[in-house]
């Protein structure tokens, strides 16, 4: 149990935080509109506090998702709390709230609406440049103002397919090739920008397609870090989920960053045995409240007793992003996975 003795509710330690900063902003002498105004330093002193009272207690993230609560009133982001669920219902346990080891289940705990609001106030973080924006000019700093936000070249029409960061947008139309091609050229380019979008609508067709096909299953899943050692060198930086059952097997996805920071690379295998070869296919899309935006790839592999392991794939943003690594060591990343059993 819990060793500190029974915690206060979350909504009173919170409201007892905030009254000790303002305690610590307010000036003895004068009771003046100045004792409303929080300084600069008080507003990260307060930032950092509700961060270590709100956030979750598996991850220690603030989550802009559902926040469930155990009967003590310890806080689990959505994706923390169902990990938890698979995770003992793999293992015949009973739940447990990591913190005061109480059993947690959908029933026994509620939703903390007050946190989740709190939290919704709080500053986000632009996947592009990663800086902290306040959710009122969070939309706009993400689709007009960010310097890092992905555009596409202006002659994107008569063909250039340059993308990249807004910062360099104006560098590249500077040199712009296609403003000097001549018109075999730029057709070239046209046609190949077609058989691009003719794939994608291929894929797209592909993927609902899977959706009627007899046997699928999906789940929520999140990259947890770790340093996993090839050799005393060769040391990279890697991720897995929990385990996870699919087709009445257990399954697990690790990943890794190797050399470039744009490039993670994932697996999924297989934990067990086979009696008969599986074929599945198989898609990652961005989880549930993930901010991630995960260009869909479809992968396809024969699961057999030799080769339990699928292929390494390539993770790809919908956008140019330098920055999947520092996103990765910043947040838990949540992402859900469809498998597709192939007749
Ligand atoms: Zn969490
Ligand atoms: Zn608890
Ligand atoms: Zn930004
Ligand atoms: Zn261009």
């Amino acid at each position: 149990m819990n060793e500190t003795g029974p915690p206060l509710p979350v909504d009173a330690q919170l409201i007892r935080s905030c009254m000790i900063i303002e305690d610590e902003n307010a000036s003895p002498k004068k009771e003046t509109s100045s004792t409303n105004k929080i300084s600069k330093k008080s507003k990260s002193v307060l930032k950092n506090k509700l961060q270590k009272i709100l956030c979750c207690a598996v991850c220690l993230e603030l989550r802009r998702s559902a926040i469930y609560q155990c009967k003590y009133g310890h806080l689990i982001c959505a994706g923390c709390f169902g990990d938890i669920l698979t995770e003992s219902r793999l293992q015949n346990e009973i739940a447990s709230c990591p913190v005061c080891q109480s059993t947690i289940s959908k029933d026994l705990c509620t939703r903390n609406v007050a946190v989740e609001k709190t939290i919704s106030a709080l500053p986000m973080t632009c996947p592009y440049c990663l800086l902290q924006i306040s959710p009122e000019s969070y939309k706009t700093h993400k689709k007009c103002l960010c310097e890092k936000r992905p555009t596409i070249c202006s002659n994107n029409l008569i063909g250039c397919p340059w993308e990249g960061p807004h910062y360099e947008k104006h560098m590249h139309q500077e040199q712009c090739k296609q403003l000097s091609a001549n018109g075999y050229d730029i057709l070239q380019s046209l046609n190949d920008m077609d058989e691009e979008s003719k794939d994608e609508v291929n894929l797209y067709e592909r993927i609902f397609e899977l959706l009627s096909v007899d046997k699928f299953s999906y789940h929520d899943l999140q990259f947890k870090h770790f340093n996993y050692n090839l050799s005393t060198e060769d040391k990279i930086e890697a991720f897995e989920t929990s385990k996870f059952s699919a087709f009445d097997k257990l399954w697990m996805i690790h990943g890794y960053f190797k050399d470039k920071p744009s490039e993670f690379h994932y697996q999924l295998s297989l934990k067990g045995t086979l009696d008969k070869p599986l074929s599945l296919h198989y898609l990652l899309v961005k989880g549930p409240y993930s901010e991630m935006e995960i260009k869909p790839k479809l992968c396809q592999f024969t699961f057999q007793q030799n080769s339990l392991d699928g292929p390494f794939e390539t993770l790809s943003l919908w956008y140019h992003s330098d920055s999947l690594k520092s996103f990765f060591q910043a947040k838990r990343i949540n992402f859900r996975i469809f498998l597709f059993e192939n007749n």
